[in-house]
């Protein structure tokens, strides 16, 4: 039972939470329909996420519709919606954007915090449908399909408003369901799982096509800026979907599509929108370098006296033309992702980037003005030798030698920060039946990369969060009977304790290579073709980077 104290800070931080957000949408909380979009972590996490953000401004373009937020946060009212406190049994949508699959057992404890059912089977038409998108809908829905009514898969612009007029136009469940299992683009467990609990058919997925990404309309950006979030106060604006690249371990690249960019003009008329509430912006996309117009954008962002981030850059992107007038808006660290320490390994996982590539790739942002630099590895990637791990070594080390020298003639040495992963190999990608590397052996690799880069200063390590590596691997390859691991994880144990309760299933799934027909391949991806060139953003990604 919560104390009065407890209830009265809850009351408190919530009232400082919408004091401090500044707003360009007029989001009713009123409406026919009542819709709650929740993300399954913290309210800093969830409003860190554009997607989120993206999925609440469509849901509120719905007419009639009245839209509230809710977070997995127990500072948050958790159980109840931000806006109104309204409990969320009480309304009749609940959607989660879930982009990590870490984050699925907190969608099970929003149900109890809620007094709702997990299971659908449980439920019924007295209590709200439950939807969920976002990449871990896409990745593998089946560890929640026990628990979920509707998963969205694909772009949310074409799939979620549609899916709200029909939960408006057909009022009873059973009809609203077999119409929406009968179209592409939504997995429905009550129609597309079998009695063996194994899915009937193949499910596809829905992205947004060129003629769809130039309505300026259609550009994912916040329409809500907090200081309370991990990019503080920083406005977010999409850039592009897809990818120009196919790395072997990357689920992006094979789901999302070859890159489509947005209109110059469309991601400019955005960043307008949010300059009445922030003078600083990030543009976010899987290849956010790769806009053939983005120093033109960064150029017009400096004009308008704009602060600018990056997500990270592909390393063929960190080009003077970009990194120049990233530098003068503000920016002091890129993000890039090397993943191994050999040509050879890189080529083999189809990132054919060479180590003197990125090495002029560093000593160019250096010399435009960026002073810290932070770079991935994936450790455990099929096929990687004791030379390929030490080759990561020796690349921190040239690069810091760099950092050093260059930083000694400007007067200031940056950080350099060296993250690592182990390997989760993910569905649809060509790695997805190869087996997670060992604790024992994940240890062994990074000691070799800690040994190789002894006495280095300026350096700092982030080792893989082994645990979570398991337990994420184990959701993106588990079928209908992971919820019950799920519900372990859900009833607040620690990873330690949840993996030591259910080790037999986990290791077995996520240390050995799959066989045979895996049971989580029913999701098909429609191609994305090309329709119409729209623009001069539309053009083919090889020769973007040739002309660059
Ligand atoms: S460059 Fe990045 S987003 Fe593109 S395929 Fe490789 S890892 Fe994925």
């Amino acid at each position: 039972m919560y104390s009065v104290h407890y209830a009265l800070a809850v009351v408190n931080t919530i009232h400082q939470m919408l004091e401090a957000e500044r707003r360009v949408l007029d989001v009713t909380t009123a409406g026919r329909l009542r819709v709650g979009i929740g993300y399954p972590n913290t309210y800093r996490v969830g409003m860190s996420s554009l997607a989120f953000q993206w999925a609440v401004e469509l849901a509120a373009s719905c007419g009639d519709t009245g839209v509230e937020r809710f977070f997995a946060d127990p500072g948050v009212n958790f159980g109840r919606t931000l806006e109104s406190g309204a409990a969320i049994g009480d309304l009749d949508v609940l959607a989660w954007s879930c982009s990590f699959e870490l984050d699925a057992a907190h969608l099970l404890s929003t149900l109890d915090a809620a007094g709702i059912p997990r299971r659908r089977n449980e439920r019924d038409h007295r209590h709200p449908l439950l939807v969920m998108g976002g990449a871990v809908a896409s990745i593998n829905p089946l560890p929640l399909a026990s628990a979920i009514d509707i998963f969205v898969l694909g772009s949310a612009e074409l799939l979620w408003p549609p899916l709200l007029g029909l939960v408006r136009e057909i009022a009873d469940r059973e009809h609203l369901l077999a119409e929406l299992a009968d179209r592409d683009g939504y997995f429905v467990p009550a129609h597309h799982l079998g009695a063996d609990r194994r899915p009937i058919g193949k499910r596809r997925r829905i992205e947004k096509r060129d003629a769809q990404m130039s309505d300026p309309a259609m550009v994912p950006a916040s329409h809500v800026i907090t200081p309370h979030t991990e990019y503080s106060g920083r406005g977010l604006v999409e850039m592009s979907r897809g990818c120009p690249e196919k790395c072997r371990y990357c689920w992006v690249s094979y789901n999302y599509g070859r890159l489509r960019c947005y209109p110059t003009d469309a991601i400019l008329e955005r960043v307008e929108r949010l300059r009445g509430m922030t003078d600083r912006v990030g543009f976010v996309a899987t290849a956010v370098g790769d806009h053939p117009q983005l120093a033109e954008i960064l150029e017009e962002c400096r004009r308008r006296d704009l602060d600018v981030a990056l997500s990270s850059l592909r390393i063929p992107a960190m080009r003077a033309e970009v990194l120049g007038p990233l530098a003068d808006s503000g920016a002091r660290s890129v993000t890039i992702a090397p993943e191994t320490g050999t040509d050879e390994l890189r080529r083999r996982l189809n990132k054919p980037i060479t180590n003197a590539a990125i090495l002029e790739a560093v000593d160019t942002a250096l010399r435009c003005g960026i002073d810290n630099l932070k770079m991935y590895f994936i450790i455990g990637l099929p096929g990687e030798t004791d030379d390929d791990v030490i080759g990561i070594a020796n690349l921190l080390r040239q690069v810091q030698n760099m950092m050093v020298g260059l930083g000694r003639e400007r007067g200031r040495v940056g950080t350099l920060h060296a993250g690592f992963n182990v390997l989760v190999p993910k569905p649809y990608t060509p790695y997805s039946r190869e087996a997670m590397l060992s604790r024992k052996e994940a240890r062994r690799r990074m000691q070799l990369v800690e040994r190789g880069v002894t006495g280095v200063a300026n350096l700092r390590i982030d080792r893989p969060a082994y645990r979570e590596s398991l337990w994420q691997a184990y959701l993106s390859r588990g079928d209908c009977s992971a919820f019950t691991a799920l519900e372990t994880a859900a009833s607040g144990c620690s990873l330690g304790e949840l993996i030591a309760d259910h080790r037999a299933e986990i290791e077995q799934s996520a240390l050995n290579p799959v066989e045979g027909d895996p049971v989580w391949q029913f999701v098909t991806s429609a191609p994305v073709r090309r329709t119409e060139p729209t623009s001069s953003t539309d053009q083919p990604a090889e020769r973007l980077r040739v002309k660059s």
